[in-house]
């Protein structure tokens, strides 16, 4: 679930499910080289991907991405948000309601692990349990591998 998302506001908040709580592309975190900077010969989603034609490879405006913030507890968190809203950035009032509900009763942050022990990514609302990208691409493909 996510505390507020940008169509409410500046800030992107979930729990994640590698743990913790996120704030997705934040605005207070550096940018970070993204797979648009330096190329992928196969990346899992992507595919092949080009080095960025503006930088090759450096970092520049044109490729990276803004970064993360992962805080660990609810309590980081909410002190997380109130740095946007200091910022100046806007955070919708139920984002502070829910995260100081939690920190009273709110659920375990631990991750969500892939039975091989990897994080997990991919979820399906079936029975099957979640699983890594690695563990899911694998099992979509055993249908036409050998
Ligand atoms: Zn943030
Ligand atoms: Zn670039
Ligand atoms: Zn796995």
């Amino acid at each position: 679930m996510s505390y507020c998302r940008f169509s409410d506001g500046d800030v992107y908040m979930f729990v994640h499910v590698a743990g913790g709580i996120e704030c997705c592309a934040c605005s207070l975190a550096p940018k970070v080289k993204s797979i648009f900077t330096e190329g992928s010969e196969k990346h899992p989603l992507f595919g092949k991907v080009k080095v960025c034609g503006k930088c090759k490879g450096k970092g520049c405006d044109n490729c990276m991405m803004p970064g993360d913030t992962r805080c660990n507890s609810y309590q980081d968190a909410l002190v997380h948000l109130y740095e946007h809203k200091t910022n100046g950035d806007k955070v919708p009032d139920y984002a502070f309601k829910s995260l100081r509900k939690d920190i009273k009763n709110g659920e375990s942050l631990e991750p969500l692990l892939c039975e091989c022990g990897e994080i997990a990514m991919l979820f399906n609302f079936d029975s099957t349990p979640p699983r890594c990208i690695k563990c899911g691409l694998k099992e979509d493909g055993d249908e036409d591998a050998d």
